[in-house]
């Protein structure tokens, strides 16, 4: 385990007991699964990386234990693009957005320190104070592209 996985174990152990939750052995390895992945998983990538360690861990727990380490603040839920959800991991200083490619699914991540000021600029033109800035653009990658032109018929 990395400082931060354990950093995040350690706020997540605390949450989960002042919530009178049990601290269970599949609900860390679930928040060590994220914190030691760089990707973007989603619940079904979750499952199956479960399964790969011979950890038993039902559908209903995986999708519980996101909803907890979501409203601690420890992991990041986006749509991106599609019907379901992604979860990543939140890290300090670690604020991006994302760029997803409609043909491959391809997430791009990005990040503008004057975007960044720009946005905040406005929020504050508007008397609104953000929490959590995240900006989703939907189009097509390089690769993407090549897909749509090879399965164009015009
Ligand atoms: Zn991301």
């Amino acid at each position: 385990m990395n400082k931060l996985s354990k950093r995040a174990e350690k706020l997540f152990i605390q949450y989960l007991r002042e919530n009178n939750l049990k601290v269970t052995q599949e609900r860390l390895a679930l928040l060590e699964e994220i914190f030691e992945s760089e990707e973007h998983l989603d619940a079904d990538d979750l499952l199956a990386r479960m399964k790969v360690k011979n950890r038993k861990v039902s559908r209903a727990t995986v999708y519980r234990t996101l909803d907890l380490l979501v409203q601690c603040g420890l992991v990041r839920k986006s749509r991106l693009g599609g019907e379901h959800f992604f979860y990543e991991k939140m890290e300090p200083g670690g604020g991006h957005h994302h760029m997803v490619c409609t043909a491959t699914g391809k997430i791009i991540e990005f990040w503008d320190a004057e975007l960044d000021e720009m946005l905040r600029r406005i929020c504050h033109e508007y008397k609104f104070r953000p929490s959590f800035i995240s900006i989703q653009i939907q189009g097509l990658s390089q690769e993407g592209l090549k897909v749509e032109q090879e399965t164009s018929f015009f």
